[in-house]
């Protein structure tokens, strides 16, 4: 072996730009929309900066921020950072986030009457094994502190969030996780629009409980 072994931050800033730039090329993220997160080995989080458009993320720049919300390193982190650190600070289980304004989340976010407890009524077995229910978060002006405030209440309990005329947020135990589940929930969130004012058969209270056990 030559060279020298790329630490782990290396590695989590390749795979920030990485997913990044998938995510963009797919049309999960338009212009400057979204941002990601994750916590590295020393306890800081690594974030996409403000204004960054996801498809051309430099590894460099990425923003270093501590769980505190101070900067410390990088371009300026996105302002979205801050409910970000909402979840990790109330969540073990949370070491990535990725937020986006992705199209079918984001129409399903500003249907009325949704289920605040559960935006998505399983139909699939997927969203049950890998994210489990998904609340909504009442809708605030861009930058409201009550956004992260209401997310510290939830964040305990669930992986996923969908806030309400705005977008989906997804938690995993690596970005790569938060990002399958993401798309998991992207896709589903298209079959509810395809499949529309149809007659659903809808997965039982039993079929949901062997899924969870
Ligand atoms: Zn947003």
């Amino acid at each position: 072996m030559t060279g020298r072994q790329p630490t782990h931050e290396q590695l989590a800033r390749d795979e920030m730009v990485r997913l990044g730039a998938s995510f963009f090329q797919r049309g999960y993220a338009t212009g400057s929309a979204g941002n990601l997160s994750l916590l590295l080995d020393d306890g800081t989080l690594l974030a996409t900066p403000t204004g960054s458009c996801l498809g051309e993320l430099q590894a460099e720049r990425l923003s270093k921020v501590r769980l505190d919300g101070k900067w410390l390193s990088g371009d300026k982190p996105s302002k979205e950072v801050s409910f970000h650190r909402a979840l990790y600070l109330n969540n073990p289980a949370c070491r990535a986030v990725v937020h986006l304004h992705s199209t079918y989340l984001t129409a399903l976010s500003c249907l009325e009457g949704l289920n605040t407890q559960d935006a998505i009524r399983p139909f699939t077995p997927y969203v049950v094994m890998r994210v489990g229910q998904v609340p909504v978060v009442p809708y605030y002006r861009p930058g409201d502190a009550r956004l992260g405030e209401d997310l510290v209440a939830l964040a305990p309990h669930y992986s996923a969030f969908l806030l309400a005329n705005h977008g989906p947020v997804v938690t995993g135990k690596d970005l790569r996780a938060a990002a399958d589940n993401m798309e998991e929930l992207e896709e589903t969130a298209k079959l509810i629009f395809i499949l529309g004012d149809r007659r659903i058969r809808y997965l039982t209270g039993e079929e949901i409980a062997e899924l969870r056990s």
